[in-house]
């Protein structure tokens, strides 16, 4: 599981992310699968790589959870939005790209893809899985 380090949505999502895909190692970087998708510098990008190097080889893990949040800090927030719709479908196009990513490292793990959602009024936390 990779996760972004916010405060506001964990541990509520990791439950939640626990009750649909089973146990996991988790890996909590700033930006979730950012690390991967469209890294600050390389290091953050080969720590995620050896990361899950490390799970696979230690606790044989067969499937990958991508993951990013709605009003991400280290994608600059929901402010840079116009709309929902537009920051689910940027997100979805960098979940692609860490994808993509895997793919290349790991090519035998199965991925999934999952937009976590926070309703700003409720605090409800949702799972989409793209
Ligand atoms: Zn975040």
């Amino acid at each position: 599981m990779i996760s972004c380090i916010d405060y506001r949505f964990w541990p509520r999502d990791l439950s939640l992310l626990a009750k649909k895909f089973g146990r996991f190692d988790l890996l909590a970087l700033a930006g979730g699968s950012k690390n991967l998708a469209s890294p600050t510098d390389k290091e953050n990008k080969l720590t995620a790589l050896e990361n899950i190097r490390l799970s696979i080889k230690l606790h044989g893990a067969k499937t990958i959870v991508l993951t990013n949040h709605s009003d991400c800090g280290a994608y600059g927030g929901s402010k840079r939005f116009s709309s929902q719709k537009q920051e689910v479908d940027f997100h979805k196009k960098e979940l692609l790209k860490a994808k993509s990513v895997i793919r290349k490292f790991f090519p035998d793990l199965r991925i999934k893809m999952v937009f976590v959602t926070r309703n700003p009024k409720t605090k409800k936390i949702s799972l989409m899985e793209l």
